[in-house]
Parts: structure tokens; C-alpha cells; sequence
């Protein structure tokens, strides 16, 4: 492990409301706040504070008249605040950096990457905001003029985790904005002041107050308060299926428009004809990458019965090569996982998947007792009823298993009820258009990771959710089709 950690500040995390910052306003005599920890020390770093009721009605009020004002701005202003958003998160990227990386672990080159690729992000929807085209349906009848009109929503209710949060935040912040909606997002509460660092990027740039707004406090008080309010017009949730789905169906009672990412267990199948090292190469990356926990990552290797052996070998001297350590290390590869939760699941994971007879390639333990590291970890010769193979791992803990039939392997990948990201590895331009038409996944990539670029649709099936947080399907969820018909005028 390495362990040079370099000296950073931290700030305290407010509430943002209204366009100005404040702390939770009283309840019962005191204002709610919690410690932010640092997970690669355990040590805490900073304040956040939390919203009381009060304080969600408050940002009701704001994002309701924050919606009056931002949908009336013409789309071309939009646009260039937006634009000015997205220069400004760049200026600032080597200060938010290593604050993502002191509260949630990542290594500093990983937080480079999602902070600029925030800016790109919020470029891209600020040029789609501009593209918001209606259309024109020809008449049965003369002087019937038919249109159909796309408007904002109105005020969305967004709900973002710790694994990525810049990121989650910034692509529903985004599309609202790019539509016309205002917002209240409710930040990750264990990872907030990178999420606020985004937000005012936003308030920089000049965004009229009300129509981003920023909330922390309890999760399920929040989303209960703020779904079923009148005001809400949209829901967005990133996060566990479990929760997804209570949030769906509390959204639903109150027939609330909804995105859904949830969960995923991405089977990553390396066919007879794959170039291996490749495979092993770009799977032993992505799976490692914030250390296992990413929705999208490669969670169980189907690899050809030719091909296993070698796959297991290279895949375990890959994962025994991860230097892990403090993110704030330049040379550190695999940070600490998010929380001590993660730690918790992963020794569970592994503990279950021995007694049931796997073996362990590497890895399979914490390392050392401060901070919450854990071992890259390779598992081979897996019972079936594994937990590991059937609960979404997030963490790095990678489930090797031998192939013989194709038909086996794609029942395999099929086979549990999350359906978001599929990944094959093949020379056979037959094979990869069988799996991406047979395999049961919003997004599938063939022989590289092409997933989550802004343009490109990002969304899963099943129970991992419906909706999709990129591409021009993105804006969709935040705009009504309106269908406007009109005699003699
Ligand atoms: P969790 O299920 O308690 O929480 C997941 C996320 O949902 C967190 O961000 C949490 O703040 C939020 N949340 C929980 N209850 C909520 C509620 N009632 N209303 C609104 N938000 C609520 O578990 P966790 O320990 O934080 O994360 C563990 C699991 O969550 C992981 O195993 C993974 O499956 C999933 N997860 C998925 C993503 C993703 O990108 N899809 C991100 C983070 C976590």
C-alpha cells in the first residue's frame, strides 16, 4: 500500500437554496449536521449540514419559481450559461479533484477524469437544450393546423449516490436544465462536497437562483417528503434496486414521471475467438476502476473453457499488480472502498463464496485496520447459489467462470434480474451481433468499454431501472409532449 498523502484542505458542506448557502435551519432547538470522513483514514474531514423540513419547503418554493423564470429564458441564453458552467468546472478542476478524492476514495487521475468529464457533460446537454425541435403533423382536414410542442417538466426531484458524485449529479442537473426544469437534488450525504463544488460551478455561472437547488440530510425522510409534494413534478434516482424500487412505486402512487438507474451485475463473456490479453487488459481495468464500485463495472467473467486458464492466470497477476493505497498518491491505482459498508459486504461476499467451495486466486481480505481497504480478489470454481454471483458485488471482487456452449453462456448472462451493462470479447463480427441482440442489457460494448460518453444513451433494463441518462433519449425525461390542434387561424 502506498501511503504519501499530500496536505489538502476540506471545506464544510451547506445546503443551497434559493441561490444562497446556509445551514439547516433549526429544528427542535438544533441544526441536523454529520461528519464527513475520509474513507482512506477514517478520519473526518469536514461538516455537513443537513436539511430540516423547513428547509426542503423552502427549496419547494425556490425550485417552483426558479422554474417560472428558467423556463421563460430563451434556449440560446441557456445554452451559454450552461457553456459558462462547464468552463468554469474546468478552471477549477485541480481544486475539486482532490476533495472528491479525500471523501470518496478514488485515485486523483480517476477524479481528474470525472471532473472533466462533467464539463463535457454539461456542454453536450447545453447544445442539446438548443435542438428541443417539435414537429408539424399534416391535416385530415383544411385548416387544421396540427403541432406538437415539447416542454419542460417542471420541477425535478433527483436523488444522486457517493460511487460517482460529481458525475450522477451532474448528468440529471444537466438535461433538467437543458430542457428548462429547475431542480432539487438531494447530494450524496457521504461524498457531498465534491457535488456542491459542481453546483457552483452552476451558481458561477450565473444560473438564476431557484433553479438549482441542493439538499442533504435523510435519505428516505427526503425522498418521501419530496416525491409525493405537489410541486415535484419528475423523479430521478441513482442507485440500489432495492431503494430504485421503493422510490418507483411511491413515485407511481402519486403517477410521478420517473428514471430509474439502479443496480447492475454486467456479465463480461470472452468468447473461443477473443484476443485474451486484450480481454484480461481492458476487463482487469474497468473492474478495478473505483475499486469495483460502478454500476457498469464487469462483474462476472464467463470466460471459454480454452481460454480459462489463461484468463484466470493473466486476470490474477493483473489484480495482484493493482497498487493500492491512499488516492492522493499519484501512483495509487485502487483507492479505499466508499465506507466501512462496503468493506462489511465484501468480506461477507468472499466469506460465503469459500465456504461454498471457491477458490481464492488473490486477494480476499482487508487490508490493514485504518481506512477501508480491500484486497483485489479473484475467485474461481464458484457454487452456483454464491452470493457473489448473484447480488451486485460493488467492490473488487471479480467471479471467474468456464464456458463450453454459447447457448450456456448467454443463458448465463441472462440469467439474473439486472439487465444493465454486458460486455463480450470476440473476433467474430457473428458472434458480437448474436450476443448484442440475444443479451438482456441497456447497453452492451463489444472488445472495448465504450459506455457513459454524454451522446451515447446510458440506461439499464430489468431491475436495473428504465431511462436513460444520456443521448438525446436523455432529454426526454424531462420534457411533456404537448399536441396542439387549431381550425381557421
Ligand atoms: P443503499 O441501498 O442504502 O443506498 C444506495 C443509495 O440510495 C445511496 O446513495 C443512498 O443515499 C440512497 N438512498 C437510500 N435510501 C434512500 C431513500 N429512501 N430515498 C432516497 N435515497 C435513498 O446502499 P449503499 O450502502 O449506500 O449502497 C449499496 C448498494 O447501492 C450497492 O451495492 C449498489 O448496488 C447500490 N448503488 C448503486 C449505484 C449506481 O450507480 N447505480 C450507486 C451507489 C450504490
Amino acid at each position: 500500500m502506498s501511503s504519501a498523502t499530500p496536505a489538502h484542505s476540506f471545506p464544510d458542506v451547506q445546503l443551497f437554496i434559493d441561490g444562497v448557502w446556509r445551514e439547516g435551519s433549526r429544528h427542535e432547538g438544533k441544526a441536523a449536521s454529520q461528519p464527513i470522513l475520509n474513507p482512506a483514514t477514517e478520519e473526518e474531514i469536514g461538516t455537513l449540514h443537513h436539511a430540516s423540513r423547513a428547509d426542503l419547503d423552502d427549496a419547494l418554493v425556490a425550485a417552483e419559481k426558479g422554474f417560472a423564470v428558467w423556463k421563460r429564458v430563451p434556449a440560446h441564453e441557456r445554452y451559454k450559461l450552461m457553456r459558462k458552467a462547464a468552463e468554469i468546472l474546468r478552471e477549477r478542476a485541480e481544486d475539486i479533484v482532490p476533495i472528491l478524492t479525500m471523501e470518496q476514495g478514488k485515485p486523483l487521475p480517476e477524479a481528474r477524469i470525472e471532473t472533466l468529464a462533467a464539463a463535457d457533460i454539461i456542454d453536450w446537454f447545453a447544445e442539446e437544450g438548443r435542438r428541443q425541435y417539435g414537429r408539424v403533423i399534416a391535416p385530415r382536414a383544411e385548416g387544421v393546423h396540427q403541432q406538437v410542442i415539447r416542454e419542460p417538466v417542471g420541477v425535478v426531484a433527483a436523488f444522486t449516490p457517493w460511487n460517482f458524485p460529481i458525475n450522477q449529479a451532474v448528468r440529471k442537473i444537466s438535461a433538467a436544465l437543458a430542457a428548462g426544469c429547475s431542480i432539487i437534488l438531494k447530494g450524496p450525504e457521504e461524498t457531498p462536497a465534491s457535488c456542491a463544488e459542481l453546483v457552483k460551478a452552476y451558481e458561477a455561472a450565473g444560473i438564476p437562483k431557484g433553479v438549482v437547488n441542493l439538499v442533504f440530510g435523510s435519505p428516505a425522510e427526503i425522498s418521501s417528503y419530496l416525491i409525493p409534494h405537489p410541486t415535484v413534478k419528475k423523479v430521478t434516482f441513482t442507485g440500489s434496486t432495492v431503494v430504485g424500487k421503493q422510490l418507483a412505486a411511491l413515485a407511481g402512487a402519486h403517477m410521478k414521471r420517473v428514471t430509474m438507474e439502479l443496480g447492475g451485475h454486467a456479465p463480461a463473456v470472452v468468447f473461443e475467438d477473443a484476443d485474451v490479453e486484450h480481454a484480461i487488459k481492458l476487463l482487469s481495468g474497468a473492474k478495478f476502476r473505483n475499486a469495483g464500485q460502478v454500476c457498469v463495472s464487469p462483474t462476472r467473467m464467463l470466460v471459454h473453457e480454452n481460454l480459462y486458464e489463461r484468463f484466470v492466470d493473466g486476470f490474477t497477476e493483473a489484480a495482484k499488480n493493482v497498487k493500492v493505497g491512499d488516492g492522493l498518491d499519484e501512483s495509487t491505482r485502487m483507492g479505499p472502498l466508499a465506507n466501512a459498508r462496503r468493506v462489511e459486504a465484501m468480506e461477507a461476499l468472499t466469506a460465503d463464496a469459500l465456504a461454498k467451495g471457491a477458490t481464492l486466486r488473490t486477494g480476499g481480505a482487508r487490508i490493514g485496520n485504518k481506512g477501508y481497504y480491500f484486497q483485489p480478489t479473484v475467485l474461481t470454481d464458484l457454487a452456483a447459489d454464491s452470493r457473489i454471483l448473484n447480488e451486485e458485488p460493488f467492490g473488487p471482487i471479480v467471479p471467474i467462470m468456464p464456458f463450453t456452449s454459447e447457448e450456456a453462456v448467454i443463458a448465463e448472462a441472462n440469467r439474473l434480474p439486472y439487465g444493465l451493462a454486458a460486455y463480450a470479447y470476440t473476433t467474430s463480427h457473428k458472434r458480437a451481433d448474436e450476443f448484442a441482440r440475444r443479451v438482456e442489457s441497456g447497453m452492451v460494448s463489444v472488445n472495448h468499454h465504450g459506455l457513459a460518453l454524454p451522446e451515447v444513451p446510458f440506461g439499464g433494463i430489468k431491475d436495473s431501472g428504465f431511462g436513460s441518462e444520456g443521448g438525446i433519449e436523455a432529454m426526454d425525461a424531462y420534457v411533456n409532449t404537448k399536441f396542439v390542434t387549431t381550425l381557421g387561424l
